[in-house]
């Protein structure tokens, strides 16, 4: 892929960033649950927290292409910094698209420094891939503002974040039910459990994708001012559409980041099995070994290839849901495969928390479950397939 001289200059930045300030930590924040402060901090120094907010608010004005690519180099350090930065983008990338001119104005340029982090939530207890059974309410205050009231589930950035990028039912009468939902821009005190009208309680213990929070999120008559609403009075009954177009871009996103998780695996992998020696060779000679190095080096190629197509046409504001979900269904399929194969390559070291690939298996499967289940993505690719070609 040939890149840009600035896409070169700030892949190369992060890349460096990766091999020496990431690796060499990423094992005591991810025991430790450990929020990442030093590393997050080098994160916004560098800019990413603004990477495709425009020049005029602030951001380095960059591409979905270059997000992508740097998503990549990010998660083959760690997902969770990856993690850390993804509901911000997807809450900046929905106000610059569907903001009013004020949001746009008041609110990107914190956000591309990072003063306001965001989180994103639509899931709640009772639905997640069902986003139109969704029960938070947003209604009318006297002051003409909205109270809201309902719970949210696995929101990533929940405590830390300033800012919420939130779905909830204003008309629960509309039919389809996805008419009567509008996205609110939820401000909030960060790091703060309770306060009132909302109490976040102790962050969710997970299997991997360790060190970035994901909470709970109780609204109990939580006020906020009229001009919450994205859009404005015309974003009223407009969220399920906002929030789904900011999953497309989700999906891309989460293809790169498996795409890095896998290329991680990989380079573990193929050190591993030229240092390992049994039976009087090193373990890169046995053909089994080889096979494992064939398979995972031609899944990650196309998932690359798929991914950066995508990004590459969302870019370029083509149509590419059906690209996205694809590379997002092949890209997480091929993490998983070689986070597991990297582990088989380790033999009972893999097991160790001594070795990287150990994290990797934790942290692989996330992927295959956030911006829609793979079983989700199978059925809008059939979907979409069906359409393009119907009889
Ligand atoms: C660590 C983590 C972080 C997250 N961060 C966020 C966040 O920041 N913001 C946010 O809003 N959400 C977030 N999520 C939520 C995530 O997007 C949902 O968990 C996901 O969409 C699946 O929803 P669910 O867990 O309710 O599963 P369910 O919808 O209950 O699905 C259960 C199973 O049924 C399958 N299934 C469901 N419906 C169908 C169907 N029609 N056909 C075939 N199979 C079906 C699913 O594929 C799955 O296998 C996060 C989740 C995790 C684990």
């Amino acid at each position: 892929m040939e890149l840009t001289t600035e896409q070169d200059a700030i892949l190369r930045t992060v890349r460096e960033f990766v091999d020496k300030d990431v690796l060499p930590n990423v094992a005591k924040y991810d025991r430790a649950d450990e929020f990442p402060q030093p590393l997050y901090e080098q994160m916004v120094e560098m800019g990413l927290f603004g990477m495709t907010i425009p020049e005029e608010h602030g951001g380095l004005g960059l591409d979905l292409m270059t997000y992508a690519l740097v998503v990549a180099e990010l998660s083959r350090g760690w997902i969770s910094l990856s993690g850390i930065m993804n509901t911000h983008f997807m809450a900046a990338w929905m106000i610059q698209n569907f903001g009013t001119a004020e949001q746009k104005r008041s609110l990107l340029p914190l956000m591309a420094t990072a003063e306001l982090r965001a989180a994103y939530s639509m899931t709640e207890p009772g639905a997640g891939s069902d986003v139109q059974s969704i029960r938070t309410t947003a209604k009318r205050t006297e002051d003409d503002g909205w109270q809201i009231d309902g719970q949210k589930m696995w929101s990533t950035n929940g405590l830390r974040s300033s800012m919420i990028m939130l779905l909830a039912v204003t008309d629960a009468s509309a039919n389809p039910r996805h008419k009567g939902m509008t996205a609110f821009i939820v401000r909030k005190e960060p790091n703060v459990q309770h306060q009132p009208g909302l109490t976040i309680p102790p962050n969710l213990k997970k299997l991997g994708y360790k060190g970035v929070e994901t909470t709970e999120l109780v609204f109990d008559g939580y006020r906020v001012p009229a001009d919450a609403v994205l859009g404005g009075e015309a974003g009223i009954g407009q969220g399920f559409k906002y929030f789904m177009a900011a999953v497309e871009l989700g999906r891309v996103n989460v293809a790169a980041r498996a795409v890095g998780v896998a290329r991680c695996a990989f380079e573990q992998a193929i050190r591993y099995a030229q240092e390992r020696q049994t039976f009087g060779r090193k373990i890169a000679q046995h053909q089994a070994i080889q096979m494992k190095l064939a398979q995972m080096g031609t899944q990650i190629r196309a998932a690359e290839l798929l991914t950066f197509d995508a990004a590459r046409r969302k870019a370029s504001g083509e149509r590419a849901d059906l690209e996205a979900g694809m590379a997002k269904l092949y890209a997480t399929e091929a993490a998983e495969f070689c986070a597991i194969e990297a582990m088989r390559i380790h033999g009972g070291y893999g097991y160790s928390q001594e070795y990287m690939v150990e994290r990797l298996y934790r942290d692989a499967p996330l992927l295959i479950l956030g911006e829609g289940t793979n079983e989700i993505q199978q059925l809008l690719i059939a979907r979409r397939l069906l359409e393009l070609h119907a009889v």
